[in-house]
């Protein structure tokens, strides 16, 4: 497990790799998108970061449900509202715990998917980013050791293969939608987004 200050350290590594993908994700959405994917994560993510350092967090809860606010409010469109839900609802599941274990992980993981997916009515398949996160929280849910290094990793491997099947998808959602068959070939950006999140994490704690 890591402490509540390790986790508020975590944070700050995920949002530090989300503000340097800036270029890779704008890339990404260009190809399929409009190309303001990497603009809003990394503006979202120095929100993070800003809010990490000015706002009193007791709890685990607290750092997540406070992240999910931050994105939405500083991004905007669809993922302003998707990665918000995320971690909004990720939070609420830690019910202020003191620590991240892989029992809250595992918990936080499976509510955070369930806002996405009450948010945004995505299933496997429509090129989303729930492409990356359900394969991730399956993948969690099926492991019953009680190391959280251990699941990060699971859960990071999980989610870059699910991203990778993105390619192999047409869009079902979103700006991409429109695009149809040339969208084969390309990752969905938001599934590059929720990857590199969980890889962020796994390296922080590993
Ligand atoms: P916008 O599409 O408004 O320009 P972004 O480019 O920032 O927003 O984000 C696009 C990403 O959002 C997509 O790659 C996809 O992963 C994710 N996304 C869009 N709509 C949904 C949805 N309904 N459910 C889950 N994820 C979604
Ligand atoms: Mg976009
Ligand atoms: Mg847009």
């Amino acid at each position: 497990s890591i402490s509540l200050s390790q986790v508020k350290d975590a944070f700050h590594f995920i949002a530090n790799r989300m503000v340097d993908s800036k270029d890779m994700l704008t890339q990404a959405d260009q190809a399929i998108g409009d190309g303001d994917h990497g603009i809003g994560m990394a503006r979202g993510f120095e929100a993070v970061n800003n809010m990490l350092e000015a706002k009193t967090l007791n709890n685990v809860e607290d750092v997540f449900f406070n992240t999910g606010t931050s994105l939405l409010a500083s991004i905007g469109g669809a993922s302003g509202a998707i990665f918000g839900s995320f971690f909004m609802g990720a939070g609420k599941a830690l019910q202020g715990a003191e620590i991240l274990n892989a029992a809250g992980y595992q918990k936080a993981l499976e509510a955070g998917l369930a806002m996405v997916k009450k948010r945004g009515n995505a299933s496997i398949g429509d090129k989303t980013m729930v492409d990356a996160l359900e394969p991730a929280v399956d993948a969690a849910n099926q492991y019953s050791g009680s190391s959280l290094e251990e699941l990060a990793g699971l859960v990071a491997a999980a989610s870059h293969e699910g991203m990778e099947k993105t390619k192999t998808f047409t869009a079902k959602i979103g700006k991409a939608k429109t695009l149809g068959e040339r969208t084969l070939g390309h990752a969905d950006p938001g599934a590059i987004s929720i990857t590199l999140i969980f890889e962020a994490l796994k390296e922080y704690i590993s």
